[in-house]
């Protein structure tokens, strides 16, 4: 899974390396640690679908909590978790998370490849 770090400082975009050291392009900031957690977040949210995918819902369902609180803006943990809900039967928690997600068309097709598995 690619690791794209946005500069938190001038809001650039730098795409992903097989270094762990991260320099902005444009700032020069050092954004390592930035990755290093963003890689913990996804390492987790990898977890969190293999656990699903073996039936254990409320374990994946912390999983992905743990995964938001490490980086909030990732999109994949929010939709399964969203996928999670809608197993689990609470709807509304479920709507809450992957409508905003699927009116942004770019999501679209995650949403619905995440959900068939
Ligand atoms: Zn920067």
């Amino acid at each position: 899974m690619k690791i794209v770090v946005t500069c938190p400082f001038c809001n650039t975009i730098v795409p992903d390396s097989s270094d762990e050291q991260v320099i902005c392009l444009q700032c020069k900031s050092d954004l390592s640690d930035i990755k290093l957690l963003k890689s913990k977040a996804l390492e987790l949210c990898i977890k969190a679908n293999k656990v699903r995918i073996e039936g254990d819902s409320l374990e994946a369902v912390l999983l992905l909590k743990d995964a938001l609180e490490i980086d909030n803006s990732l999109v994949e943990p929010q939709i399964l978790l969203g996928i999670l809900y809608q197993h689990l039967k609470m709807y509304d928690r479920a709507e809450a998370i992957l409508n905003p997600l699927i009116k942004e068309s770019r999501y679209c097709d995650l949403v619905s490849y995440l959900s068939q598995k």
